[in-house]
């Protein structure tokens, strides 16, 4: 997948520190309790080689963080990007805890990155750079401790080199230590689109509450990989109007609406939306302040900001992505009267089925893609009708709803069990 990033200079481990200071003061949470969950519990950072092609070795670096572990083992994906940077899987980890505990399922906050762009690589650099960061990490690793899963650029297959790695090393197959794997591994029926479709249930949510038809309404979806392009996908089952869709090499914009199954297979074909025949080329800056009813950033961080929350024109924001917007745009959107659906609820879906796949894996046991998505738009509706009954009687926007349930909840959690020793 090809990702680039639009605006490097916010630093995203702030973001996530000062939503949650914000949503701390609002709890008058405990001082020593605010100073625990403020930081991760744990980082890894590791410099790991790799045989290349060409015979030459290659050293690279990567992150493991866990944020908190109070209510159960760390959960969370693992990026590959040319990017990533220790305080971005901070941040990715401290939502992580938050998103859990919105939806009410046992883990606590974890994610992972390798600083690399796999676009350079060939399939066996990737499999040997994925089983060796692996290796590395796995003094975190296990299905009763930490349980990585896809994020940006890591996809089933990489899934399931991990999973062999570390069944290698303890010496029999241990499928619950990671999740998105194949089908096949014991991955779980409904997780490829998991994320998407958690998405698409808030998206009913907000509009059932906004009193939108969403049969008459149009939506604009930035970032076209597995979030995505399967939102922009399961939208156009729902009868909304896909306008235009973005992908790190550009946009395509058509008033009359695109046919987003002939996008996917465009861009199989070409590797980018851009091109698309029919449609005009909108760049990804642009693309966010198309006049919409739904607006689904579903990319990278900070791309609704201060500089450009004025000019959305969207009547719900649907956050696919993690951190696609920061603290003082949420503010500049709420005083518009845009509805924001938070990442920590919006594409809670993901790691939702990835619990559904974890426990599958746990008791050998397989579930029809029926029971997975029934299960899931039973959490995701309970989870925003909770979400929306906090942002109503505080006043408040809804991630600061989502935030005051989240945070309530592992405190009370860790502060339940107690400081050790
Ligand atoms: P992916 O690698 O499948 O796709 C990323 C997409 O974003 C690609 O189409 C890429 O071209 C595009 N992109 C990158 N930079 C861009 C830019 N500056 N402008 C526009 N498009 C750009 O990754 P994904 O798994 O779909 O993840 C996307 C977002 O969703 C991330 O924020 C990720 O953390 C979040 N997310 C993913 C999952 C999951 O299960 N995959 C779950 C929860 C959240």
């Amino acid at each position: 997948m090809t990702t680039e990033r639009a605006a490097p200079a916010i630093n995203p481990w702030h973001v996530a520190q000062q939503q949650f200071d914000i949503a701390a003061e609002k709890l008058n949470l405990d001082p020593g309790l605010r100073q625990v969950l403020r930081e991760p519990r744990r980082e890894l950072h590791v410099h790991f080689p790799v045989k290349m092609d060409d015979g030459s070795v290659k050293v690279f670096e990567g992150y493991r963080v866990q944020h908190n572990l109070s209510r159960g083992p760390a959960k969370g994906g693992i990026r590959y990007h040319q990017d990533v940077s220790i305080d971005e899987v901070k941040a990715l980890a401290m939502w992580m805890t938050w998103k859990c505990a919105v939806v009410g399922i046992p883990y606590g906050g974890g994610k992972g990155g390798v600083i690399v762009d796999p676009k350079k690589l060939s399939r066996r650099e990737l499999e040997n750079l994925s089983r060796r960061f692996f290796t590395e990490i796995e003094v975190l690793i296990g299905p009763e401790k930490d349980i990585p899963a896809p994020d940006v650029n890591t996809t089933p297959q990489v899934m399931a080199w991990f999973m062999d790695t570390y069944s290698m090393h303890v010496g029999y197959t241990v499928p619950g230590v990671v999740t998105g794997k194949p089908i096949a591994l014991g991955g779980s029926e409904g997780r490829n689109e998991a994320t998407a479709r958690g998405t698409v249930f808030c998206v009913i949510e907000a509009a059932r509450h906004l009193q939108i038809d969403l049969k008459a309404a149009t939506v604009v979806v930035q970032g076209f990989g597995n979030a995505g392009s399967i939102a922009a996908r399961l939208m156009s089952d729902e009868g909304v109007k896909v306008l235009a869709v973005s992908d790190s090499s550009g946009g395509i914009h058509s008033p009359a609406g695109l046919d987003i199954n002939r996008v996917i297979a465009w861009k199989a074909e070409h590797g980018t939306v851009v091109g698309f025949p029919g449609a005009q080329a909108v760049s990804n800056t642009e693309i966010l302040e198309i006049e919409c009813d739904v607006l689904i950033p579903a990319a990278l961080e900070n791309q609704i900001t201060a500089s450009n929350a004025e000019r959305i024109h969207a009547k719900i924001v649907a956050e696919a992505a993690n951190g696609p917007t920061t603290p003082e745009a949420d503010e500049i959107l709420f005083r518009r009267g845009l509805f924001l659906i938070p990442d920590i609820l919006c594409n809670a879906g993901g790691v939702t089925v990835s619990y559904f796949e974890w426990v599958q894996d746990l008791n050998r046991d397989h579930w029809s893609e029926k029971v997975v998505n029934e299960k899931l738009h039973e959490i995701m509706t309970k989870a925003f009708a909770e979400t929306l009954a906090i942002s109503l009687r505080e006043g408040a926007h809804m991630r600061l709803a989502a935030y005051l349930l989240a945070v309530q909840r592992v405190a009370d959690a860790t502060a339940m069990r107690g400081l050790y020793p």
